[in-house]
């Protein structure tokens, strides 16, 4: 696909408007909202869609996939309370945009797409912008057991149960932030990990998510 330019500056105040939006529907974080302020969301979405990229609203990415709203992008990593130097893991890596704010946000990233397409784009976007998250092209829904246990986990598709994996390989104090419903409507479930098998859970507002497909996922 086409990609859109690669300049910073550009849609600045757009940029600086969506943050304002985001912050009237109720996200707190400031320092969540000034990623959203920093990260050129235009570069993630195909050209013929960069003059939509500040609205507050998904948009296509290929392979029948979107790059979140970034409302929801904002209210899942404010969920995940992101420290700096915080290990979080990311399953559905899409156009790499979620992945791109947790670095931003000092993070060190990991996240795994089942698609090879968007896998590799971001690979090229993300390198880019000059962030290092570490990728991988698979099945998330077993999450990255190779560098667990992780101080957050967000699942950015919608899955029918929570994927019992990704709880495991919480650190004790993490949490994971998982939308799951059917594939219609589903409410963002927060798991905080409170000791080796103990965990609380908070049931949160309701989302629309593109399924999480795999072998914990959908079919
Ligand atoms: N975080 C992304 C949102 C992409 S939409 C962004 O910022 O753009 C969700 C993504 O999850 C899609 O790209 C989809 O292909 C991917 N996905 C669905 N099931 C998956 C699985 N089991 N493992 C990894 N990725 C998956």
């Amino acid at each position: 696909m086409t990609k859109g330019s690669r300049s910073h500056k550009r849609f600045s105040r757009r940029r600086a408007q969506l943050v304002k939006q985001i912050e009237e529907k109720g996200i707190k974080d400031h320092n969540v909202l000034q990623a959203i302020n920093s990260i050129p969301r235009h570069i993630f979405v195909d050209t013929a869609f960069e003059n939509r990229a500040y609205e507050d609203s998904a948009l296509p990415i290929g392979n029948g996939q979107t790059i979140s709203q970034p409302y929801t992008v904002a209210a899942q990593t404010e969920l995940l309370e992101v420290q700096k130097g915080d290990k979080i893991l990311e399953i559905g890596t899409g156009s790499g945009y979620q992945a791109a704010i947790l670095c931003h946000m000092g993070a060190e990233v990991y996240s795994v797409e089942r698609h090879e397409k968007l896998y590799l784009n971001a690979k090229e976007i993300l390198q880019e912008l000059g962030f290092r998250p570490h990728l991988k092209l698979g099945d998330g829904t077993l999450g990255w057991s190779a560098y667990a246990p992780y101080d957050g986990i967000v699942v950015t598709a919608g899955a029918p149960i929570v994927p019992e994996d990704l709880k495991q390989q919480l650190t004790v104090g993490g949490i994971l932030v998982v939308p799951v419903g059917d594939q219609k409507s589903q409410v963002m479930i927060r798991i905080t990990r409170l000791s080796e098998e103990e965990f609380k859970e908070e049931r949160l507002n309701h989302f629309k998510f593109v399924p999480l497909i795999g072998e914990k996922g959908w079919d």
